[in-house]
């Protein structure tokens, strides 16, 4: 066996310096890593080997190195040599490539033996920073330096074989050559797939999944990540993967077809991702970008954490205020905005996206609806930010909140966060709506085993209460309402499949830099979360680098359904299941309280039974003390109409007043009503 060993390691030795001496190449590139400056002696290249085992720089190296070859079942007593070689084995080369052999393969689809030295160089220069200088990344971002990823990569290359030259490695008139040489990668099409299946291209959900388990097996076994990704690609456990293929393959197609993807007024089209999870918070499928050219790549459906916009109002504002009987489906607001003080300075906030206030009275299920800000912004103002930061870390386990956010009525209320959340963990909080109530963080795993079968990660895939079944059925129909007549209406499957559909727009507002001056830009941010019985689903739109995206026709539901409806085709008819306890009842459409047979204009609403609200007392009584009524009411609207020269003309609801009836005092209309419903919640406005 040792026999065996020494022949391995001479034949090795062999094919590495044959033709060119990469390891020599390799071996004055790493002392760089740590930012050290020169490299002999070999303990930095030790170093780096242990910092990047065990991403700590600090222990003893050699005992380090002990333990972790231990763990690897290998033998004890290692050459520096050695330690390169694990290095190099077990370096991350970017898409999905670990390992110098591997990456020899996936970007020139040669044997390592055959690198000349500016291949070599390149390839050394993706370990230093793996995405920026990823020779196949396309896009300039800003994050990564501005050149492509093969432009950023040239300048590390370049730099090596500078230093090269200057460890007399290289002859001046080499330096030169390899300087000058049109380093070409592979096409892709021609790159074979390595036996271990690593250039295969995958798709974005599988990519995810090694994502998690290398994230689990990191927390679970304290591994570094190096060694956890080598744990899964080695082929040294069993992945359960949640996917549904058929999910997956349908989202795929959809995105190979270009109808798919709804006109904008931008030049360029911006990125989109998409995620479909099971009622049960499995992801069945996801999208991470328009385009997958290579492995584990920058995932928009779990990585990207952008401003949810008014997606976060069901899951934060109404959820809060329905659970503690704030509120009905029915309650009226009047739509203005609060008034604030912020360092000494008042201002009114916020806006809604119409720019406009009606000033009137609006039930919370018009304001749902209609995406109004005003709403929930009162209603966070009422509940604090605090309870609503609270519901989202503790219950819904939201991964990607700041301190800042627990004291911010712009993030809880609007869902302008200080980072934002991923589509990923804002589809899951939408599972509620489906499950009564219950919840799971979304996995994408059920389970990983050993070769043996012994269950090395298990996912707890337990649904937790998070809201009463009651509340959730509430919001499950207040959230139909904006498919079937609000601003999510393109996004309705009923008409194709029976199938019952729910949902919430969402959009952000952001920055960007002009030459270094920062401008507001509107809409950086589109989303639509929706839910029928079988899946709940969401899509956000956006570029990386934050633009306006400009539009006709709001496009997230479109694209919703574009995706969703192909994954629902076949699947029967059906209806959602529904609290008892949650009962139809008829409103007047002025007051917001239970019609009576004399109001004038009623729809139905749903309700709690432990919070029914009382009966219509603007239109109670004789007909003609209604019309007398009315008409007050109606000059009272005329007459105040200039006032609101912002309103939209005929308001489509009277401006009618409960204090009215008793004493009508036109400039404290507005004032009065508020009062009689802070006082109802025990708090005042600012
Ligand atoms: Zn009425």
């Amino acid at each position: 066996m040792l026999v065996n060993v020494t022949i391995a390691a001479e034949d090795k030795r062999f094919l590495e310096h044959h033709g060119v001496d990469w390891l020599r190449t390799i071996r004055s590139t790493l002392g760089y890593f740590g930012g050290s400056s020169r490299v002999q002696g070999g303990s930095t290249i030790t170093q780096q080997v242990i910092k990047n085992l065990t991403g700590n720089d600090e222990v003893t190296p050699e005992r380090k190195v002990q333990e972790i070859f231990t763990a690897l079942k290998l033998e004890k007593n290692f050459s520096k040599e050695q330690i390169m070689e694990t290095y190099l084995n077990i370096a991350f080369f970017s898409n999905q490539c670990y390992g110098i052999q591997s990456a020899s393969k996936l970007y020139f689809n040669k044997d390592i033996s055959e690198l000349n030295v500016a291949e070599a160089a390149t390839l050394i220069a993706i370990t230093n920073a793996p995405t920026k200088y990823n020779p196949l990344r396309m896009n300039a971002n800003e994050d990564y330096g501005w050149g492509t990823g093969m432009e950023e990569n040239k300048e590390r290359r370049d730099y090596i074989l500078e230093e090269m030259y200057k460890l007399q490695m290289l002859t001046q008139s080499e330096y030169q050559k390899w300087l000058d040489y049109d380093v070409q990668l592979a096409p892709r099409k021609d790159v074979e797939s390595t036996s271990d299946g690593l250039t295969a291209l995958t798709d974005w959900h599988t990519d995810q999944v090694i994502e998690d388990v290398v994230t689990d097996l990191q927390q679970e076994y304290n591994y570094t990540r190096a060694y956890a990704t080598k744990m899964v690609y080695s082929g040294g456990c069993r992945i359960y993967s949640t996917m549904d293929p058929d999910v997956q393959k349908s989202l795929e197609e959809s995105y190979a077809n270009p109808a798919t993807f709804p006109d904008l007024a931008n030049a360029e089209y911006p990125q989109t991702a998409a995620i479909v999870i099971a009622p049960d918070g499995s992801v069945k499928g996801m999208i991470g970008g328009n385009e997958k050219t290579s492995n584990r790549l920058f995932n928009r459906a779990t990585q990207s954490q952008r401003h949810p916009g008014s997606t976060m109002k069901p899951i934060s504002a109404y959820l809060n205020a329905f659970e503690r009987d704030l509120i009905t489906w029915s309650t009226t607001f009047i739509d203005e905005p609060l008034t604030l003080t912020e360092n000494g300075k008042t201002f009114q906030w916020p806006q809604n996206y119409t720019n406009t206030y009606t000033k009137a009275p609006m039930t919370v299920q018009y304001a749902v609806q209609q995406s109004i800000n005003t709403v929930p912004a009162q209603l966070v103002n009422i509940l604090t930010p605090q309870v609503c930061y609270d519901t989202l870390k503790n219950k819904f386990q939201v991964s990607t909140l700041h301190e800042l956010d627990a004291t911010s009525l712009s993030s809880m209320a609007l869902g302008g966060m200080t980072t934002g959340m991923t589509l990923e963990e804002l589809t899951g909080c939408y599972q509620i709506f489906v499950t009564g109530g219950k919840y799971v963080k979304p996995y994408t795993y059920t389970h990983v085993t050993d070769t043996e079968g012994n269950i090395i990660l298990k996912k707890d895939t337990t649904q937790v209460r998070v809201v009463s079944e009651e509340t959730a059925t509430v919001l499950n129909r207040l959230l139909q309402t904006v498919v079937t007549q609000g601003t999510g209406a393109r996004a309705n499957m009923k008409n194709e499949t029976g199938i019952t559909t729910a949902g919430k727009t969402g959009s952000s507002t952001g920055v960007k830099y002009v030459n270094g001056v920062q401008v507001d830009i509107d809409n950086p941010d589109l989303w639509f979360i929706g839910f029928t019985p079988y899946y709940i689903g969401g899509v956000w739109m956006g570029y990386d680098i934050q633009e306006e995206i400009s539009y006709y026709t709001y496009p997230t539901p479109i694209l919703w359904k574009n995706l969703m409806l192909p994954i629902h085709q076949n699947l029967e008819a059906k209806d959602f299941e529904y609290s008892e306890n949650v009962q139809a009842m008829q409103y007047c459409t002025e007051s917001g309280d239970l019609a009576t047979e004399n109001c004038p204009s009623t729809a139905t609403g749903w309700y709690k039974e432990t919070y029914i609200p009382s009966t219509c007392i603007l239109h109670r009584g004789g007909s003609t003390v209604d019309t007398e009524l009315e008409d007050e009411n109606d000059e009272n609207e005329d007459s105040s109409s200039s006032n609101h020269s912002n309103s939209s003309g005929g308001s489509k609801r009277p401006s009618l007043n409960r204090n009215d009836k008793t004493n009508k005092k036109d400039d404290d209309d507005e004032d009065s009503f508020w009062n009689s419903v802070s006082g109802l919640f025990g708090s005042k406005r600012q």
